[in-house]
């Protein structure tokens, strides 16, 4: 172990040490293993060291929007203080979780909250709370001994999602449904858990009616609206429609730090929640760490969040994309359009639909082509595909997401559109 405790040390945790221990070193210089230390350090990297560039890493401009692969939202600058300052000094874990949960549940409107390492953690944690609350069971008890337990968490067959992996990791066993009829059959001595996913396109039964019959089963339900802020309401609305327990994403439209989410709802259940999380080892959300900086930086994105004027955001974003739409108007066939999409990523995207026959270039032929220049421009994944928007796009659609664009890209997205639509073999 080194002497700080964690078996290696940071170089910057190293220069600190040595900075405050010049002035002692000059008084003891006769130390030799202070002198060998000095002697093996590194140079310190330059002040504004580019990171990404060190490791030949494309800075892009996310015309996309929050997706998770392309690192979702960058944080405002107050946040990115926010981080920057609480990674200066260490706390203990636990009050820093408590005291963030206290002030988030105040703000948010609920009896209880949890910083989370993301809204897939948050349900993992939902789920491991259901369980736990179910059968009075410890957290090293989960997953292994929920097999022969109460298991069972019932969802909308048009519900099922990549994120049920989240709730498997705590041994449970997903029972499907279709109709109003179907759910209520559904309930057995072994329910724990529903989950609802608020962004679905399909399934039956509405929120309301989902809410209900499990609270006659006396069943908690569990919410997933990670990508669903803004509205900026929609952070308490569900939990006061009734929900148990509600996801979110930290670092999609609530601009915090990428791999941090809330879990918000019920104290009891936040409680188990918690307990199930880390720093306690032997518990399934122990490799779901939320770092000091990340849980600091999740509180400052509310605190961001609620002092915005949401209808003025939403207006730069139209205006972003009536700057593309305007650039592009001339290209022959091309028609724009402004698209809100309902739930999830409740912000305009500007669809362009145009005739690749006439243009000479197909959407997803202009999407490599932005990719592979610099600055690499990212479209949304809409982007010549159906189904991802509904009716909204195809084969003959660009689309561009605008609300992630820093300062003066619409205007570059808009005129490299330009240029590849009116010069496709260029
Ligand atoms: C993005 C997303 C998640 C995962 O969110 P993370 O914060 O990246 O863990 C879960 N559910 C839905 C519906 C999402 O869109």
């Amino acid at each position: 172990m080194g002497m700080f405790g964690n078996g290696e040390q940071s170089p910057l945790t190293r220069r600190r040490f040595l900075g405050w221990s010049q002035g002692l070193m000059a008084a003891v210089s006769a130390a030799p293993w202070m002198s060998a230390r000095a002697e093996t350090e590194p140079e310190h990297p330059a002040e504004n060291e580019d990171y990404y560039d060190k490791l030949g890493i494309d800075k892009i401009i996310n015309a996309a929007g929050t997706y998770t692969y392309l690192t979702a939202a960058v944080m405002p600058p107050e946040v990115q203080r926010a981080v920057a300052k609480a990674a200066l000094h260490p706390v203990v874990l636990k009050d820093l979780q408590k005291a963030s949960g206290e002030y988030l549940a105040k703000k948010l409107r609920c009896e209880a909250a949890l910083v989370s390492s993301g809204a897939s953690a948050a349900l993992t944690l939902a789920t491991a709370a259901c369980v736990a609350s179910a059968n009075n069971l410890k957290p090293e008890q989960i997953p292994q001994e929920v097999g022969g337990m109460k298991n069972e968490v019932i969802v909308q067959k048009a519900h099922r999602y990549e994120y049920d992996h989240a709730m498997q990791l705590c041994g449970v066993r997903i029972v499907e449904v279709v109709t109003v009829e179907d759910y209520r059959n559904a309930f057995t001595r072994k329910t724990v858990m529903t989950n609802f996913f608020n962004a679905a396109e399909a399934g039956e039964i509405d929120r309301k009616t989902w809410l209900n019959i499990a609270h006659q089963h006396g069943v908690p339900c569990h919410l997933d609206a990670a990508a669903d802020m803004p509205p900026v309401e929609n952070l308490w609305k569900y939990t006061e429609m009734g929900f148990d327990l509600v996801c979110f994403s930290g670092g999609k439209g609530i601009r915090g730090p990428q791999n941090a989410g809330l879990l918000l709802g019920r104290k009891k259940l936040i409680d188990l929640a918690v307990q199930n999380d880390n720093p306690n080892s032997d518990a399934v959300g122990r490799g779901m760490k939320v770092a000091k900086e990340q849980i600091v930086g999740m509180v400052a994105a509310v605190d961001w969040l609620l002092s915005r004027d949401e209808a003025a955001d939403q207006a730069e974003y139209r205006r972003r994309a009536d700057v593309i739409a305007a650039a592009v108007k001339n290209v022959p066939t091309m028609k724009s359009e402004i698209f809100v999409p309902e739930i999830a990523n409740h912000v305009p995207h500007l669809i362009l639909a145009y005739d690749p026959a006439v243009v000479g270039i197909s959407p997803t032929e202009v999407q490599k082509k932005l990719q592979a220049e610099k600055p690499r421009i990212e479209l949304n994944p809409a982007t010549g595909s159906t189904g991802r928007l509904g009716t909204h796009s195809n084969e003959n659609t660009i689309v561009v997401g605008t609300w992630m664009l820093q300062p003066g890209e619409a205007e570059i997205v808009g005129r490299r559109l330009r240029e590849v639509l009116t010069h496709p073999r260029a």
